[in-house]
């Protein structure tokens, strides 16, 4: 709806900066966090004019913080955005603690944190709209990614159990759960890796950030009440359930 306030995590650049540009457009009050890349949201901001609101998403404190500062400037989150999310690959016998910690803590933890800060003023109004965004290495796995497909697995478990808990509350939460989509995060992928990876997608090409965007317009709008609980696979036929 016109004027409902949303808040994207990641939401300056990738795919979580096409969510925060496409409910803009579409007449939301958007907040767009970001980690660290001051040179890039400040880029964002100067050319949507969308506020940015840094803090670290896998920090309790430091998000209350954020989401206070949110409401402050535009009012109470309606529409949330788990988008936030890092890889620090590694085979398991390789992987540090710290690769698993950051990556548990940034795409997993996140999710707890936010939907905590906000959830309390969702239910008093009883409405809320929260996606999160998964990952198709949470459904099937990945080589060399015990943390992340750990995490994205996680959040897919932890919007089934929101979604039960919100429901009679007028709270939907549901995920996007992307394939290889073009972004900085897939173009850190070897060249050669990435040509065995598009091999095996069937529609044989990456996605695009539109293609994550439009499950999330859909998800998010005010008339999509009856999707609760549900994971959206955006991923071009790779992986199949
Ligand atoms: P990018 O690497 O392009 O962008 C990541 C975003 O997350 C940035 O805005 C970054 O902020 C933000 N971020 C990272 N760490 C933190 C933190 N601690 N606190 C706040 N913000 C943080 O990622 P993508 O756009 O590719 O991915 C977006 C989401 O989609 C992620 O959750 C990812 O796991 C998921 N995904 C992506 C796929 C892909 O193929 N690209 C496939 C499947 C899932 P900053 O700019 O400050 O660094």
């Amino acid at each position: 709806m016109v004027g409902r306030v949303a808040l994207v995590t990641g939401g300056t650049r990738g795919i979580g900066g096409a969510i925060s540009e496409a409910l803009h457009l579409s007449g939301y009050k958007v907040a767009a966090n970001f980690g660290g890349n001051e040179e890039k949201a400040k880029a964002f901001e100067g050319a949507t004019g969308i506020p940015t609101f840094k803090f670290d998403v896998g920090d309790f404190a430091a998000v209350q913080e954020g989401v206070t500062a949110v409401t402050e400037r535009l009012g109470p989150v309606e529409v949330l955005v788990n988008n936030a999310g890092i890889t620090r690959d590694g085979t398991l016998h390789k992987m540090a603690f710290e690769q698993w910690d950051d990556v548990i803590r940034t795409n997993l933890t996140s999710c707890f944190n936010l939907c905590r800060a906000v959830i309390e003023t969702m239910r008093e109004n009883h409405f809320g709209r929260i996606v999160n965004i998964g990952s198709v290495n949470g459904q099937a796995g990945q080589y060399g990614q015990v943390n992340y497909a750990a995490a994205k697995s996680g959040i897919h478990g932890f919007t089934k159990a929101l979604a039960q808990e919100g429901a009679r509350a007028g709270i939907t939460v549901n995920a996007v759960a992307p394939g290889y989509v073009n972004t900085e995060m897939v173009q850190a992928v070897p060249e050669k890796v990435l040509e065995k990876i598009i091999q095996r997608i069937p529609v044989g090409r990456l996605g695009e950030t539109r293609d994550i965007v439009r499950s999330v317009m859909f998800l998010v709008s005010d008339e999509a009440d009856f999707i609760t609980g549900s994971t959206v696979s955006v991923n071009g036929g790779q992986h199949m359930y």
